[in-house]
């Protein structure tokens, strides 16, 4: 029997393991749902019908997804996480061997799935301040497939304006998938001009800002042609009916959703504040912070291993990446206990 490289090469997900009181790691959100609506899902949930199926085409949660950002159900696919929806993507709308461009620094399931689909994956990378390079963008992809990109970037928390994500559409001629995972956090979305462009595509997810990460269920967003495309490449079943619920019941509350966002917007600018006065106080260890247009902060730094293992032995789940650390907004509690521990890793008696 002989299994494919790219299978036996693959090294499996890594989850993180361990206690940690404190998780900065994941760009989750801090915000469990309230009790009474725990209680109101848990009431819904009650009478599904556990025997039956799931709605293929998951019609309560898009239609509420689609009411909350004010765009047509009719553009909108569901996923089981935008993950799936990346999969999908690169299998089922490009070819083996055809040119999928990315950017680093950027997420990195993007290649992975494309290693997977056995595309050529070509990285165009950022600039030295790590802003994507539009020129350059276009550029590389004249003869592509597709273009896939986050805005804002994680893992850099930077974001490209509105107007740049409209060039790379007009000047690049093939897929352009914009992952708009934290667009929450900021407001130069593209999402009302997927009617606008045949080659447009935009992912959301309720991982992030919307606090759903243990439920897995993102969005797709294209015009209805390609909706109609992506909707006939998913597996049916792919959305289960408790996801759907859940979905469909915390998409309808506006007001809690942006009362959460706000206030994690709040908490990241005092943590980008706070890894300032850091960076400054501790240039040796520190070096610059990225402004941020997400949930968290990026900091660069050369000792990016050490710091998360000495946060790690103190309880605290940061992301290492090799060049730098990226560094979720928690509690006010857990950021001052963050601090706090900065300055004994820095500062050791
Ligand atoms: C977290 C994240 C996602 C979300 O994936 P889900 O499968 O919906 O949880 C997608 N793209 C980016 C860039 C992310 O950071």
């Amino acid at each position: 029997m002989q299994l494919p490289e790219k299978l036996t090469a693959l090294k499996p997900y890594d989850p993180i393991t361990g206690q940690f009181d404190i998780r900065l790691d994941a760009n989750e959100s801090y915000f469990d749902l309230p009790a009474v609506l725990k209680e109101r899902i848990a009431a819904k949930l009650e009478q599904l019908d556990f025997n039956r199926y799931p709605d293929p085409l998951a019609t309560d949660a898009i239609n509420a997804f689609a009411a909350y950002y004010q765009i047509p159900a009719e553009c909108v696919t569901a996923g089981n996480g935008s993950d799936e929806l990346i999969s999908i993507l690169t299998n089922c709308f490009l070819q083996a061997g055809s040119k999928l461009v990315t950017v680093s620094h950027d997420f990195s399931m993007y290649r992975f799935y494309a290693a997977l689909a056995e595309m050529e994956s070509v990285v165009v990378p950022k600039t030295e301040q790590l802003q994507i390079d539009v020129d350059a963008l276009i550029a590389a992809a004249q003869d592509a497939a597709a273009v896939i990109f986050s805005n804002p970037c994680n893992p850099t928390s930077l974001g490209l304006p509105r107007a740049e994500i409209i060039r790379l559409i007009e000047r690049i001629p093939g897929l352009v998938i914009v992952d708009e995972a934290y667009m929450d956090f900021w407001n130069e979305s593209v999402l009302d001009l997927v009617s606008q462009y045949e080659n447009l595509i935009v992912l959301r997810t309720c991982s992030k800002a919307i606090g759903l990460a243990a439920v897995r269920m993102g969005f797709a967003v294209a015009n209805p042609t390609l909706t109609g495309y992506l909707r006939a490449a998913k597996s049916p079943y792919n959305c289960d009916a408790v996801s759907q619920t859940i979905a469909a019941e915390v998409l309808q509350e506006q007001s809690l959703l942006q009362s959460c966002r706000n206030e994690m917007i709040v908490q990241t600018q005092k943590l980008y504040t706070m890894m300032n006065e850091l960076a400054r106080k501790y240039p040796d260890y520190l070096d610059t912070v990225y402004p941020t247009r997400t949930n968290f902060v990026f900091v660069k730094t050369a000792y990016a291993k050490e710091i998360h293992g000495a946060l790690a032995a103190k309880g605290i789940a940061v992301r290492c990446f090799p060049d730098g650390l990226r560094i979720c907004c928690g509690s006010r509690r857990e950021q001052t206990l963050l601090r706090y521990a900065f300055e004994e890793i820095f500062q050791p008696e």
